[in-house]
């Protein structure tokens, strides 16, 4: 499927970007996680964003959403995987499926937990970050699942489905997690393993397995697409808010402080816009060729 804008994170930023964008009659399409899993949801009360004072995170994401979503956003849920710059636009990995967009914005936020020990050693040597891309490979294998977004048990099933034999690692264990999956709390996680993963040791106890599943509701922006400039830790963007690579913008959280929902919205404003122009401005000099 092709898309004029793809935006990657359905937080206030992205979902501000993507109502602007359809403002300018583009194709948009948002992925991320669903809004029960976007941090400002557990926000009880927010109490300075302009004219609606004490109104929960819940609530907001809530409402913008529906506003995106009346003018047209078109929605995928599931994490960006990696983005690839080609010719003509971008690939976008999400789970096991790809998309294409024209131009991209992201609006990714800034909670992507740190890597476990052992994690990037291993990464295609037993450590996955998608159950659906990777789950097929170890039919029949002991494989943990380390559930930290919402739709993590969601995966876990579909690998007990499939024939994993799959344990649960988490906080805490999910309601809809299938109730043949043993469940394991764990909070300091190493992957261990000569050459290949030979097991997950949690808290200090191992559970052998062959593939460790990390589940986490973002990638950060490094990871997703190699190239991008970083300033003090954030995304490198002008006023435009266009990024070091030419057709990326970026918004919200993930290009610095202050970490608040007006500036979100406002940045996604800006990067809706100037995505859009981005397009009209190459596609009219593509025709004058
Ligand atoms: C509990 C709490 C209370 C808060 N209270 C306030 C307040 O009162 N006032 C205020 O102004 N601000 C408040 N904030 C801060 C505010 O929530 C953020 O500044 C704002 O949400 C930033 O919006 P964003 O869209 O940039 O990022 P986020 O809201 O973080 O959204 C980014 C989304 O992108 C997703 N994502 C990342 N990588 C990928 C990927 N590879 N693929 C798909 N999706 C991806 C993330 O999972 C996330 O869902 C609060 C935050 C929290 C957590």
């Amino acid at each position: 499927m092709r898309y004029d804008i793809i935006v990657i994170g359905g937080g206030p930023a992205g979902l501000s970007a993507a109502l602007q964008a359809r403002t300018r009659n583009k194709r948009v399409l948002v992925v991320g996680a669903r809004t029960e899993d976007i941090p400002l949801w557990k926000a009880g009360q927010v109490d300075n964003y302009l004219g609606m004072p004490g109104v929960s995170g819940r609530e907001l994401l809530e409402r913008f959403e529906a506003h995106a979503a009346a003018l047209g956003m078109e929605r995928m849920y599931g994490r960006a995987l990696n983005a690839m710059p080609v010719e003509d636009g971008f690939l976008v990995s999400v789970g096991s499926e790809v998309v294409e967009g024209d131009a991209l914005i992201l609006a990714t936020g800034t909670a992507h937990g740190a890597k476990y020990p052992g994690e990037a050693e291993h990464l295609g040597m037993g450590v996955s970050y998608c159950a659906t891309c990777d789950g097929m490979f170890y039919r029949g294998r002991d494989v943990v699942v380390v559930g930290q977004s919402a739709e993590a048990p969601e995966e876990a099933n579909y690998l007990h489905g499939l024939g994993c034999k799959v344990t649960y690692v988490a906080k805490t264990r999910p309601d809809t997690l299938d109730e043949a999956i043993p469940f394991r709390r764990g909070v300091k996680l190493e992957v261990v393993g000569e050459g290949n993963v030979s097991a997950l040791r949690v808290d200090g106890e191992e559970i052998p397995c062959a593939c460790v599943f990390l589940l986490r509701p973002s990638v950060a922006p490094g990871e997703l697409l190699p190239g991008l400039e970083f300033r003090d830790g954030y995304i490198a963007v002008d006023r435009n808010m266009a990024t070091s690579i030419p057709g990326v913008f970026a918004a919200g959280d993930c290009t610095g402080l202050p970490l608040q929902i007006s500036k979100a919205v406002g940045e996604g404003l800006i990067a809706g816009h100037r995505a859009a122009e981005y397009l009209d401005r190459t596609r009219e000099a593509g025709r004058n060729v």
